[in-house]
């Protein structure tokens, strides 16, 4: 199968990857789509992240949505069916795992944190935990975004803002820019100042 792989700073090329091993404990995603979040650009950008450097080439995307490639009836999953997935992959195996706090494990794996490849690629491997299936009105782009949805739902509720608060929201990707539309909406009195684009430009936003 074909993947992207990441070389060094602004240095992408296109080529053969082999296909993921069959494991019992894996179920094979079809990559249906992948958004670009702050460390890909990072990568491409600058070649890595802070001290984590690209030293062989490595394929980038961890946010994704696909379809499951066969059959799986014990895990109620059919060919074809769309699901979002979660780029973590604890060990499984860990006191943390072990007591269902699995966010905790130290032994965590992100697909798309070098040199863990990530998902620009045709077909990925991964346990049944980390798949949510969406319902059927859902398209591809809209199961792609479930986890900066997920950031957005989730901030409040640890800021629980109050009123009058100040909240400054820092950086434009698409967590931020959820988050900044989700307090928008739920915080009745909140009003978005202003959206700075990476580039810095400014756009108002009501
Ligand atoms: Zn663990």
């Amino acid at each position: 199968m074909l993947a992207a792989f990441i070389h060094g700073i602004r240095h992408v090329q296109v080529a053969h990857k082999n296909d993921p091993l069959h494991a019992p404990e894996k179920v094979l995603i079809r990559v249906g789509g992948v958004d670009v979040r702050d460390s890909d650009r990072h990568y491409y950008l600058e070649g890595g992240i802070d001290s984590v450097i690209i030293r062989e080439p490595f394929v980038p995307g961890s946010e994704f949505a696909g379809w499951v490639a066969g059959d799986h009836p014990t895990l109620d999953l059919t060919r074809n069916q769309l699901v979002g997935v979660d780029r973590a992959q604890p060990c499984a195996d860990c006191e943390w795992c072990r007591c269902d706090h699995v966010d905790l494990c130290p032994q965590v794996i992100f697909l798309g944190a070098s040199p863990q490849d990530g998902v620009m690629t045709a077909t990925v491997a991964v346990r049944a935990e980390q798949i949510f299936p969406v319902r059927e009105s859902f398209d591809v782009a809209r199961a792609v975004m479930l986890e900066p949805l997920g950031v957005a739902i989730q901030a409040p509720d640890l800021i629980r803002p109050q009123l009058g608060d100040t909240i400054i929201v820092l950086g434009c990707g698409l967590d931020q820019a959820s988050l900044a539309l989700e307090l928008q909406s739920t915080c009745a009195d909140a009003a978005i100042k202003r959206l700075i684009l990476p580039k810095g430009d400014a756009l108002p936003a009501h």
